[in-house]
């Protein structure tokens, strides 16, 4: 039901578990971190329940450059770890957080996917093994993610970082919110801006059927074909 993402900040655990305790409001009943070192580390945390019980799991060496986070409001598949975002494919390369509803994805998990192996019951999991498949067939992680985003229908705010590139994060929207946030040196993303307004009150829009290229000193958006789009900030302005 929400997602946080940053890149460029060595705070990159805090600014996630921050950004998603101001997300609570929103409802969810479970949550996961996604977190790259940018130097062949990872890390997964996920839990059932409160935000503070993921904090409790997060431990000290939880650190990096890049990170996804995600509470989750099940749609497809009961509340579990296994079923909580982020996902990832079956060979750790790709992780994706998903906030919405794929209508199609019993589709496209026949038509691409028979062979794969599935570690959860959601919908979300088949958009994170579908830009994998197109990889496996030669496509570079854009291309991949494009390539699937052409099939998927229904409603998605997503966020993933390719292990191969975890210098950037890809993004891309449709009838869910999701926004750009620019830091100084870094840039996150949220599904709502209260959640990063202790990094930033600058923010960019973004619009259905555009992608969305997010690294630590830019943001390339374009359109699914690949037409450059440019937008300028707004700035947000509260008091809560
Ligand atoms: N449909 C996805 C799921 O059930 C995402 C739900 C959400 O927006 O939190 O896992």
């Amino acid at each position: 039901c929400g997602i946080v993402g940053v890149i460029g900040n060595n705070k990159t655990t805090d600014i996630l578990l921050n950004g998603l305790e101001k997300l609570e409001y929103r409802g969810y009943d479970s949550a996961g971190i996604y977190v790259n070192n940018q130097k062949g580390k990872d890390f997964l945390v996920k839990e059932v329940g409160k935000i503070s019980k993921l904090e409790n799991a997060v431990t000290d060496d939880v650190q990096g450059l890049v990170g996804i986070g995600h509470t989750r409001w099940a749609t497809h598949g009961t509340p579990t770890v296994e079923n909580a975002h982020p996902h990832f494919s079956a060979d750790n390369r790709f992780y994706l957080v998903h906030n919405g509803v794929l209508t199609n994805f019993e589709e496209l998990k026949t038509k691409y996917l028979a062979d794969v192996k599935f570690s959860s019951q959601t919908d979300t999991e088949v958009a994170v093994q579908l830009v994998d498949h197109f990889a496996k067939e030669g496509l570079d992680g854009e291309a991949a993610f494009r390539k699937a985003l052409s099939l998927i229908e229904g409603s998605y705010a997503f966020a993933m970082v390719d292990k191969e590139q975890p210098d950037r994060i890809f993004v891309a929207k449709n009838k869910s919110p999701l926004l750009i946030g620019l830091g100084d040196g870094f840039n996150v993303i949220c599904s709502d801006a209260m959640a990063m307004l202790d990094q930033t009150h600058q923010f960019v829009e973004i619009h259905d059927g555009e992608v969305v290229i997010l690294k630590k000193g830019s943001v390339e958006i374009s359109k699914l074909d690949g037409t450059a789009v440019q937008r300028d900030p707004y700035t947000v302005d509260l008091d809560a």
